[in-house]
Formats: structure tokens, sequence, C-alpha cells
């Protein structure tokens, strides 16, 4: 449901964080990526040609430039390595801190490390080693035009929480 025409989540969505705001297929050629997080799977790109894994997910791939990519499942959990709140500069619509983790994926993941927010977690009580988990939640709908027709975006986004003790 949305609530403002800039949409925000209590803090765990902002679209000045959101690295691709329409996910709508006729915009979006790897919204595939979000029907993947709605079936509740974290999923990226490799390259068919040359088998390069990218992440965030591609339309190209960064190696060889094919775009013969296929979609490949990554864990949905992992380890906290590093973690950082912000304090400071933090975006409209957020309470300081923001929190993010760079999250150690294992060693068996075709992408060792990602980048991530964290939600449900109160500042301070993240440490390095601790182990957490993807989350994904709806985002307000995003009207979109097309062919003169306003059309309507069902959305989900992510992040990662603590995986409670
Ligand atoms: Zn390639």
């Amino acid at each position: 449901m949305a609530k403002a025409w800039i949409p925000f989540l209590e803090g765990r969505y902002s679209p000045t964080l959101d690295m691709w705001p329409i996910e709508a297929k006729e915009f979006n050629r790897i919204h595939e990526f979000y029907e993947n997080l709605r079936e509740g799977k974290f999923t990226t790109t490799k390259c068919k040609q040359c088998g390069r894994v990218a992440y965030p997910p591609r339309v190209i791939c960064p190696e060889c430039y094919s775009d013969e990519l296929e979609w490949i499942e990554l864990p949905k959990k992992g380890k906290a390595a590093v973690v950082v709140e912000k304090w400071g500069g933090v975006p409209i619509c957020y309470e300081p801190p923001l929190i993010d983790a760079w999250i150690d994926l294992g060693k068996d993941s075709p992408v060792k490390h990602i980048l991530s927010r964290m939600i449900n977690c109160p500042p301070e009580t993240l440490k390095e080693g601790d182990e957490v988990q993807l989350v994904v939640f709806d985002v307000p709908a995003h009207p979109i035009e097309l062919k003169k027709e306003t059309k309507t975006v069902e959305r989900v986004f992510f992040a990662f929480e603590p995986v409670k003790k």
C-alpha cells in the first residue's frame, strides 16, 4: 500500500538507495532478479560464454561482453565480515544509524562477498562473524507510464537481518 508519493518503509527502504527503481519487465532487463526474490530466491547472473559470475546482476557480461547470461542462486545466509553504522549523512527517510554489512557468503558461494543493508538490527548489536540472512519485503507499488497507460508495478526489495541466536 502506497503511503506517500516517494515510497519509504519505516527505515527499510529508500528510493535513493534503490539500484533499479523500476522493476517492470518492460523497463528492466533484470526483472527476473525481483521475480526470484518474490519466490524467496537470491540470485545473480552468470555468463554462458565465459562463466563469469557478476553481482549485482548484469545484462551484459563485464568480462567478455556477451549478453547470454543465466540466473544462478546465491546463499541466503552468510556471516557479517565488516559492519558499518552510519550516524551522519543518512539519506532522507531514515533514522540514523544506517547499518551496512560486508557479508561473507562462504567459500562455496559463486559470489564470495556482497554489501547489503541490514534491517531488524538494533545499533551496536551486530558483530563481525555473526550470522545474517536474506529478508525480502514488499515496497509500495510503483506507477509507470506504458503506451499512454498507467500501470502499477508490484514491487519487492531485499536486505539482510541478523539470524536470531
Ligand atoms: Zn562472459
